[in-house]
């Protein structure tokens, strides 16, 4: 039978193969495997493309994270971390990175629930939370989940009037935009993942803080090599976090095509969305007016508790899905004590048990396309 995966990386590599394949040979040629000109020029690339002053390779999308926090930690509260009475806004509806960067630099992590329509934070849940106990809290994590934006107009007013930072995770949405802005420009600072399967993906791991703030990415640059200007005489708690040289030069082949890619993304996206649409078991993606979604997934909501029941069907007809995230924040035992509920976290528990991503092939063929939509329907048909 036909096996249809969740993204075939192969193919990508083969399309752009000439760009990938001269780009690893310049590294070969020159050696310089550590902070080399690849790193460099993939800096000044997204900086520009951002429209962004600051924009520093590091090793992964998680460390991205920890370490804008902990230039907040330094530029905020003058210490290398934060405190446990420090809280951290953020979504528990997520890949655990967001909520364990929180844990890394010893603040709380404060899960305040979702939307349904978008499954993002839900500014209004933020201000309830700020509103009635809110004098704790020094920032704001919002992830634009799934490539879409947040509301990034009611989280600044938020951060503004409460004088909170926030750090928007970027991981799943490079490209994507709020309004004429793209996301990760808009907050504090971005954090970015290029693992490989996000819409820019490099060869293994990789990421990106991004800031307009000078003194913030002063900080990263130190923290990211040892802590200090110099790697032999440092200033703070650093870590061994830098990009590789390699990883850029492949990233740098790859966003070439960036904008093609979410372009064929919201293609497959927008064919879901006509082929699908007359399904009553299924809820399609929402999104909001204001944002450029650039679907790095494609998730339906399930109803009627048929989630599991239509992921087995679909793994039986050959084609892969996969549930982002079975499993909210607040319940892991990772952040068991170490956490606080900003209200109640209903959403949250009803999209871990009905959200199902399909495939979002950027270079899907029609006919893969038409296997899934139909097998969806058929499951339908007789449930
Ligand atoms: C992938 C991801 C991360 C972590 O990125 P890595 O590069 O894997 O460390 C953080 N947050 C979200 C929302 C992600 O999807």
């Amino acid at each position: 039978m036909k096996q249809i995966p969740m993204l075939d990386l192969r193919r990508e590599y083969e399309y752009m193969k000439g760009d990938i394949d001269t780009a690893i040979s310049r590294c070969l040629e020159h050696q310089q495997w550590i902070l080399g000109p690849e790193v460099k020029e993939l800096e000044k690339k997204v900086a520009q493309y951002l429209k962004i002053r600051h924009s520093i390779g590091v090793s992964s999308g998680t460390d991205a994270l920890v370490l804008a926090l902990r230039a907040l930690a330094i530029k905020i509260k003058g210490r290398e971390y934060f405190n446990e009475t420090d809280e951290i806004i953020t979504t528990p509806f997520t890949f655990t990175a967001t909520g364990d960067a929180i844990l890394r630099v010893r603040a709380t992590p404060v899960f305040v629930d979702i939307d349904a329509q978008t499954y993002n934070i839900d500014p209004n849940k933020i201000r309830d939370y700020l509103v009635s106990s809110g004098d704790r809290v020094v920032g704001i994590i919002p992830v634009h989940l799934y490539g879409q934006s947040c509301d990034m107009e009611k989280i600044m007013a938020l951060a503004q009037k409460y004088n909170l930072f926030v750090v928007e995770d970027v991981a799943q949405a490079f490209g994507g935009r709020w309004q004429n802005h793209y996301l990760g420009s808009i907050g504090t600072t971005g954090a970015f993942s290029f693992f490989p399967s996000k819409n820019l993906g490099g060869f293994g791991d990789g990421g990106m803080v991004v800031t307009n703030d000078d003194e913030i990415a002063e900080l990263v640059s130190m923290l990211l090599k040892h802590g200090g200007k110099d790697k032999y005489n440092v200033d703070h708690i650093g870590y061994n976090a830098r990009l590789d040289t390699l990883q850029a030069a492949v990233l740098l082949a790859k966003f070439k095509y960036i904008e093609e890619f979410n372009e064929r993304r919201r293609k497959v996206a927008q064919f879901y969305n006509r082929q699908l649409s007359s399904l009553s078991g299924i809820r399609l993606p929402q999104t909001l007016p204001n944002a450029y979604h650039v679907y790095h997934q494609y998730t339906i909501r399930v109803l009627n508790g048929k989630r599991d029941e239509l992921q087995r069907y679909l793994k039986e007809n050959g084609i892969s899905t996969m549930v982002y995230y079975p499993l909210s924040l607040s319940k892991m035992k990772v952040f068991k004590d170490k956490m606080k509920e900003g209200g109640d976290l209903k959403e949250a528990e009803r999209a871990t048990a009905e959200v199902l991503s399909i495939p979002i092939e950027p270079l899907a063929k029609e006919e893969d396309l038409f296997l899934i939509v139909k097998s969806i329907r058929e499951f339908f048909k007789s449930n």
